[in-house]
């Protein structure tokens, strides 16, 4: 049917989007269902009654376009001297491979096939024992393993340095954002957001040089780069060594997560973004709310205000989140009025509590 052929096509070149949205919460039921199905957010919002506000500003595009473009202008010397300066290369690094497609920015690479291809070209020579590599790379693009989230996975990592340590090959996957980094006033779900980003960068990765066998040469570190911009300028301000093992396992979870939903849900008629039995079916799904929530998703206010009715302390963020676990907000400030601990793990907590 030519419709449903179209519908199909749309959804197919809608796969990265679809992909990034769900990165965004990997392991939010209702998210997962919205990317596999093409359900767009917006429309389940107005089906919900709310009023969707995202949606990318033009001149948000633009901005990020421009930042990007003059981070690798040049050999990506801009970058590469931010990099240098945090010691994520050595000084005197070189080289610069960019992968990007033309369309993104680029020069060279006009396909997606043809960056597919010359990204595993470029993890099979940097796994041949080379050591004079390219140490800045402008968007690899690797296909996720295992068929998840149909038709195909792909997925653009922003950059990754290499690193020639001790005779090994070792990366670092880098995300790009024009948020302003302000310290320790960095905006925290732009960090959340970023962070989350680049841990699917790092599981993702990590899956693709598996798959090609060339685990046992190249080592990916456990440890990311973020790249905002200063606030009021256009100028790199790189967060380095952001420790992304509770991302990468949360990838993780989320892919294994998105690939059931696949293989059990899909069907042939499934390809058209506001279909409304399959807005239902994303508005009836169970929801796993966090901070990273409020940059990308428009149900963010009904699930933040599930989390607050439910007493959750995830509406005071992952960290709190971590260290709370199931209990409750009020139960926790009640420990921490002194009531009586009920078991072992509320004693504990309440003395970690009383130190803190
Ligand atoms: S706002 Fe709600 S539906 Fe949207 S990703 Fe977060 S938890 Fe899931």
């Amino acid at each position: 049917m030519p419709e449903v052929d179209e519908l199909r096509q749309e959804a197919r070149r809608n796969t990265r989007g679809r992909f990034e949205q769900w990165a965004k919460n990997p392991t939010c039921p209702a998210n997962t269902l919205s990317a596999v199905h093409n359900v767009r957010l917006d429309a389940a919002a107005r089906a919900a009654g709310l009023t969707p506000s995202f949606g990318q500003s033009p001149f948000a595009i633009a901005r990020g376009n421009r930042f990007e473009a003059g981070l690798f202008h040049d050999d990506a010397a801009r970058l590469r001297s931010a990099l240098e300066r945090k010691r994520c290369l050595p000084d005197g690094s070189t080289g610069f491979l960019d992968l990007r497609l033309r369309m993104n920015g680029g020069t060279k690479i006009k396909s997606v096939d043809e960056a597919l291809q010359k990204t595993e070209a470029w993890l099979r020579d940097l796994a041949s024992g080379q050591t004079d590599v390219d140490s800045v790379v402008a968007a690899p693009m690797i296909r996720i393993p295992k068929g998840v989230i149909l038709p195909e996975a792909l997925l653009i990592i922003d950059v990754v340095t290499v690193r020639v340590d001790g005779g090994g090959i070792r990366l670092q996957v880098g995300e790009i954002k024009v948020f302003p980094d302000r310290g320790g006033h960095t905006d925290p779900h732009q960090l959340a957001t970023a962070r989350a980003q680049a841990g699917v960068y790092q599981h993702a990765l990590v899956l693709a040089i598996d798959s090609l066998g060339l685990a046992e040469a190249i080592e990916i570190s456990p440890e990311g780069l973020l790249v905002f911009t200063w606030p009021g300028s256009n100028s790199p301000a790189i967060r380095p060594n952001e420790d992304l093992t509770y991302q990468a396992i949360r990838a993780e979870r989320g892919f294994q997560r998105l690939e059931e939903v696949a293989e059990s849900l899909v069907h042939d008629d499934d390809w058209s973004a506001d279909n409304p039995t399959l807005v239902q079916r994303v508005l009836e799904s169970d929801t796993d709310y966090s901070e990273a929530c409020l940059s990308f998703c428009d149900l963010a206010p009904r699930c933040h205000e599930r989390a607050v009715l439910a007493d959750d302390p995830i509406i005071l963020g992952a960290d709190v989140k971590r260290v709370l676990g199931d209990m409750t907000l009020s139960r926790a400030l009640e420990l921490l009025d002194g009531a009586e601990p009920a078991d072992d793990r509320e004693a504990d907590l309440q003395r970690s509590l009383a130190e803190s």
